[in-house]
């Protein structure tokens, strides 16, 4: 069994996060992707971050027409500073022996995994996919050289078309009264509007 993970703050959630996640699935062939909203992220610094409780409805509804993606509430349930290392040892103990890991990350963040809380034993445990547009400079070889020679390996890059929304962009936009049509999956603006989400950021 092959297991993606798509972690992130999904505040909200968007086709940025959903193309990427189902290119490196197929790519991969992955048997699923496992989208897991963070709780409060250690490295996110602005003040409100919307309830988990709202990002988790917001990232079923985005992804619930994919047969092969599901929603865990792993790290929104676990008290305490949510940590990928934490995360990777606990579906490791639900999923079956000599299942994969590869843990999916835009070209930003993994420009950042070598600060990532005890980023040398996470590499360890699992695969890490950079998705990134044919020809951009993420160099591949600089975050590997950063772990030694555990890192060798580890960090695989998987071409994915190149969608420049971020959710940043789409609060932005909510704030401002423009259209966030087609930057999300229906459902999801359906959900932001009736719970009246972002309007006064
Ligand atoms: P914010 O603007 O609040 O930082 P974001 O759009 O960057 O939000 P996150 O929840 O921070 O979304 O990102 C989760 C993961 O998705 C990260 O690995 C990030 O690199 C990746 N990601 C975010 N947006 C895109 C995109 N448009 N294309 C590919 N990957 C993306
Ligand atoms: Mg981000």
């Amino acid at each position: 069994m092959k297991v993606g993970i798509m972690g992130g703050t999904f505040d909200p959630i968007h086709t940025g996060h959903l193309v990427t996640a189902e290119a490196v699935r197929d790519a991969l062939d992955l048997d699923e992707v496992l989208f897991i909203p963070s709780a409060r992220p250690p490295h996110k610094h602005r003040r409100d971050i919307t309830s988990p409780e709202h990002r988790l409805a917001m990232t079923v509804l985005a992804t619930c027409f994919n047969p092969k993606f599901r929603v865990s509430s792993i790290e929104i349930i676990r008290t305490g500073p949510s940590y990928a290392v934490d995360t990777i040892d606990a579906l490791k103990r639900e999923y079956e022996v000599g299942t994969e890991f590869y843990f999916i990350l835009g070209a930003d963040a993994a420009l950042e995994l070598a600060t990532w809380h005890n980023a040398h034993q996470l590499i360890e445990k699992c695969h890490f996919i950079a998705a990134t547009r044919e020809g951009t400079d993420i160099d591949i070889e600089a975050v590997e050289t950063q772990f030694g020679d555990i890192g060798r390996g580890r960090l695989q890059r998987v071409e994915t078309p190149k969608i420049e929304i971020s959710s940043t962009d789409i609060r932005d936009k909510l704030r401002r009264g423009r259209s966030i049509r087609y930057l999300v999956p229906d459902t999801v603006e359906a959900y932001i509007r009736k719970e009246q989400l972002y309007y006064d950021d």
